[in-house]
């Protein structure tokens, strides 16, 4: 029998939807896989009707249907600020998650190192290992979540090809400041790096919080290859719709690695996700507040319950601190809590690359019915260690 790869045994399956699986098992509220609960708006249904009665159900231009770029980049061009070009700029991509593998590659050769912030997305440690690609972590310190000047200085001494950057951050919730944003830029631009984005929470941001774009910072659009997908700001995780926006040479090599990897995004799919993008600036005025009703709901339901975390500044997670419960092993907690107070989270030590073990987190895209359930169950952990 012969024996699979190596390079598997360096990472292992996600503990993410690991535990959607502990969830369904034991009946708990699932807030560790984060996805909203809510549907896409109606009038993207309509054109998901349509798209399937109608087509196209052919392959679309591999790089994204014409319709879905001109979209987006019109929507980016207001948002990012630069002007973009929706055959140079643009590839389509199936979601976030193909778009970081597909910028991985296309910035690393075997053996070039990638600065990671941890904790991080457990998809980053993975895509680098898989582009044959050596992380080097540098630490987010909570309970802020902010890096350590000294500490990204020496990570970029030792010639990293690229640093990924999750911003808004899951699973921290940190918004990236401008000053935070300039000072890796420099680095990056001293170094000669790539910066591999990762945006997807780019319109759940609390205020003052502000979303700055490092593609549009001075200097940056060159080496900044941005990834972002439809799924959390439209709630269509299923629907694998993202993207990649980069310089005409960037997107050169992102359309040859995508061409290969997946030929291209459900054709369908991206006719009725036009319909998204071309959606009024008052949807996003709406989906930002209604996130920041929901964060701060959640948190005082956390506060109710006598638990620790720190505030989200964007994105819908945040870190719950366990050290009051005595919580030495995060993942016996969590199978512990889906099981006897019917809420599941995800073991915060699953996105670390330090040895964290007090910390767990919880998403709150969920219907505020929930969230109030949620809240009720979460009262009783005292009771019930
Ligand atoms: N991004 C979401 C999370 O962090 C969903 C992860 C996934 O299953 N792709 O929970």
């Amino acid at each position: 029998m012969p024996r699979t790869a190596d390079r598997l045994t360096l990472f292992t399956e996600s503990v993410i939807r690991e535990m959607t699986r502990v969830s369904n098992q034991h009946g708990a509220i699932n807030l560790s896989q984060g996805f909203p609960d809510a549907d896409p708006p109606s009038e993207v249904l309509a054109a998901g009707q349509q798209a399937m009665l109608e087509g196209p159900h052919q392959y679309a231009i591999t790089w994204g249907a014409p319709r879905f770029r001109e979209a987006l980049v019109k929507k980016q061009r207001h948002w990012m600020g630069l002007d973009l070009d929706a055959e140079a700029h643009v590839v389509v991509t199936c979601g976030s998650t193909e778009a970081m593998m597909c910028a991985m590659v296309t910035a690393c050769n075997p053996g070039d190192k990638v600065i990671i912030f941890s904790p991080y997305y457990e998809n980053y440690g993975a895509d680098a290992i898989l582009s044959g690609a050596h992380p080097i972590y540098v630490s987010l310190h909570p309970p802020d979540f902010v890096f350590d000047p000294d500490e990204l200085r020496a990570a970029f001494a030792q010639g990293p090809k690229a640093i990924v950057l999750c911003n808004p951050s899951n699973p921290s919730g940190k918004v990236f400041s401008r000053e935070e944003l300039e000072f890796i830029a420099d680095l990056a631009k001293a170094h000669d790096a790539f910066v591999i984005t990762d945006e997807v929470y780019e319109h759940i941001v609390y205020r003052p919080h502000r979303h700055c774009y490092m593609a549009a910072l001075p200097g940056m659009f060159e080496r900044t290859i941005s990834c972002s997908s439809l799924s959390k700001t439209y709630n269509m995780t299923g629907w694998r719709l993202g993207y990649v926006i980069g310089s005409e040479t960037v997107i050169a090599g992102v359309r040859k690695v995508h061409d290969f990897l997946t030929v291209g995004a459900a054709a369908p799919l991206q006719e009725a996700a036009a319909t998204a993008l071309e959606l009024p600036l008052s949807y996003y005025e709406q989906l930002t507040a209604g996130y920041t009703r929901k964060r701060d709901m959640f948190l005082a339901y956390l506060d109710e319950a006598g638990l620790a975390y720190t505030k989200p500044q964007g994105a819908y997670y945040v870190m719950v601190d366990c050290t009051a419960f005595g919580v030495r092993n995060d993942r016996e907690f969590c199978r512990w809590m889906a099981k006897e107070v019917g809420v599941a989270a995800v073991p915060g030590s699953s996105f670390f690359h330090e040895p964290v073990h007090h910390l767990i987190r919880l998403h709150f895209s969920r219907s505020e019915a929930i969230l109030a359930e949620t809240g009720k169950r979460l009262k009783r952990i005292t009771s019930l260690l």
